[in-house]
C-alpha cells in the first residue's frame, strides 16, 4: 500500500505521517503541501490512500478531490479537516471522499480509519 499525506501545514503532515507509520510500518508515504502537488504525486506514484486537507493554497481540497478521483476511481480519499460542518462533509462525500475526519488524527483515530478502509 502507498499513502499520500496532503496538508499545507508541515506539522499537520508530520503528525499524520507519524501515526500512519505506527500502524503501517515501512509502507511508502508521500507528502504534498497543496492540492496541485497532490494531484501530480497521485499521477506519478499511484497511491492507494490519500489523506487530504481542505484549506490549502494554490489548490484546496475541494478542487483537488475530483481531480484525484479522476486519476483513479478506486483511490481512497480521507478528508482531514477542522471544518466539521455537515455541509462540508456532504460536499466532500459527494465529490467521492471515503470519509471526513476531524483534525487532529491521533494513533487511535488512525487505527479506526485504517480498519474502515
Ligand atoms: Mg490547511
Amino acid at each position: 500500500m502507498k499513502y499520500l499525506v496532503t496538508d499545507d501545514s508541515k506539522l499537520a503532515r508530520l503528525s499524520i505521517v507519524k501515526s500512519l507509520k505506527a500502524h503501517v510500518g515501512d509502507a511508502e508515504i508521500f507528502q504534498a503541501e497543496n492540492g496541485e502537488v497532490a494531484v501530480a504525486l497521485v499521477k506519478e506514484h499511484k497511491p492507494d490512500v490519500v489523506f487530504l486537507d481542505l484549506t490549502m493554497p494554490v489548490l484546496d481540497g475541494y478542487g483537488a478531490l475530483p481531480l484525484i478521483k479522476e486519476c483513479n476511481q478506486k483511490i481512497k480519499v480521507i478528508v482531514v479537516s477542522a471544518d466539521i460542518q455537515e455541509q462540508a462533509k456532504t460536499k466532500v462525500m459527494a465529490l467521492g471522499a471515503e470519509m471526513h475526519i476531524q483534525k487532529p488524527i491521533n494513533a487511535d483515530k488512525m487505527q479506526e480509519i485504517l480498519e474502515l478502509i
